[in-house]
């Protein structure tokens, strides 16, 4: 498989970011072939606007989805948004590597979702859901976090972690089309021993060890609704 994984960790030293470099390790170590953005590390400008596009079909309004149809199609999107839809394109699964901040992604990651996976070609019209752009990928979160698994259960305190990570989940891995698999999480990471944190390390492990048998999580397909979006009866 290729796997291409997106790091989003300030601290080179941190959990989060050993957790991805094992990820590397382990994914090399059982043939796949790996590429990473370290999204810190190359400074992503993670700010949607219009120095995205050199070459602007309205120069007068800025219809940022439209700009980016039009810059894919005449190769004038910004030369970093082109590297990672390359990336994109390329691999077979998607692993988004990040802490959780304010029940969500990290700011530079989120940019990197609106500016990399453009209108057109990862979903545009009725092309969404199991018709997105990048079916036949998967795609999967590693995420550390503060909270412990209690307060996320379905009686916790903040819901279901899925329920949290739904934007994510639902709203752009799959929407644009891949297949998503259930989130590998390491629960209230700096405040557990050294040995618990190694523990996470090695269920890491174990999950991408058979990375390519885990069940997907269920979304529904564009196949129970009808031509304006009701469901089918
Ligand atoms: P770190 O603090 O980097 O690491 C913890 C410890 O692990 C450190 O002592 C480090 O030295 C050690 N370590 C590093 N490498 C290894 C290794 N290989 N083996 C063992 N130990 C190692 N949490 C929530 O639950 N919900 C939220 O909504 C939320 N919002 C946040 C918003 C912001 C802006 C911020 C800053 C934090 C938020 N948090 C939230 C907490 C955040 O998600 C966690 O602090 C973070 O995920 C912990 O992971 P880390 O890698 O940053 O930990």
């Amino acid at each position: 498989m290729k796997v291409f994984i997106v790091g989003a960790h300030p601290e080179p030293q941190s959990f989060n970011t050993a957790l991805r470099d094992l990820s590397v390790r382990v994914l090399r170590g059982q043939g796949h072939e790996v590429r990473v953005s370290d999204l810190y590390a190359m400074n992503f400008n993670p700010v949607a606007g219009p120095a995205d596009f050199a070459n602007r079909s309205k120069p007068n309004y800025l219809n940022y989805a439209l700009e980016q149809r039009h810059g894919y199609d005449t190769r004038t999107l910004a030369p970093d948004i082109v590297d990672e839809i390359e990336k994109l394109l390329w691999c077979d699964l998607l692993i988004l590597n990040f802490p959780l901040y304010w029940f969500s992604t990290p700011a530079i990651l989120k940019g990197w979702i609106d500016r990399a996976l453009i209108s057109g070609l990862t979903y545009g019209g009725k092309r969404f859901y199991d018709r997105g752009g990048l079916a036949g990928r998967k795609a999967m979160v590693t995420i550390t976090l503060g909270g412990r698994p209690h307060m996320f259960g379905e009686n916790g305190i903040h819901g279901a972690l899925e329920d949290m990570l739904r934007p994510l989940l639902r709203g752009t891995l799959y929407y644009t089309g891949m297949a998503v698999l259930p989130p590998f999480v390491a629960w209230h990471v700096p405040y557990i021993s050294e040995a618990d944190r190694k523990e996470y390390l090695g269920a890491c492990e174990r999950t991408l060890s058979s990375i390519e048998t885990i069940a997907p999580l269920s979304f529904p397909s564009l196949d129970a609704f009808d031509g304006m979006l009701y469901p089918k009866q």
